[in-house]
């Protein structure tokens, strides 16, 4: 079921990335503490913490190192949101 929406095609049962990864920081099941350390390479197959999509091997993967020594896992574009969407959640 599609909603139109201003001409543009929305699928109102599935939210964007961005939605998902700004629901999670809301509720802090994502942190928002700054990175020590980002690693870039292709993706290995597992599950990205943004968005909850595979991260194929064709996608641009960035593994990203907190404080306490979590790794979370986002596709390239997933960690560009979270870093912006993070620091109005900022710690
Ligand atoms: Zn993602």
């Amino acid at each position: 079921m599609f909603a139109v929406t201003q001409g543009v095609l929305v699928d109102p049962v599935r939210p964007s990335a961005p939605e998902i990864i700004h629901d999670k920081l809301r509720l802090r099941v994502l942190p928002a503490t700054a990175p020590i350390a980002t690693w870039a390479g292709l993706g290995t197959g597992g599950i990205c913490d943004g968005c909850d999509g595979r991260v194929h091997g064709k996608d641009l993967e960035h593994e990203i190192l907190l404080p306490d020594g979590a790794v979370l896992r986002f596709h390239a574009r997933c960690a560009l949101v979270w870093e912006a969407l993070r620091q109005g959640f900022g710690l």
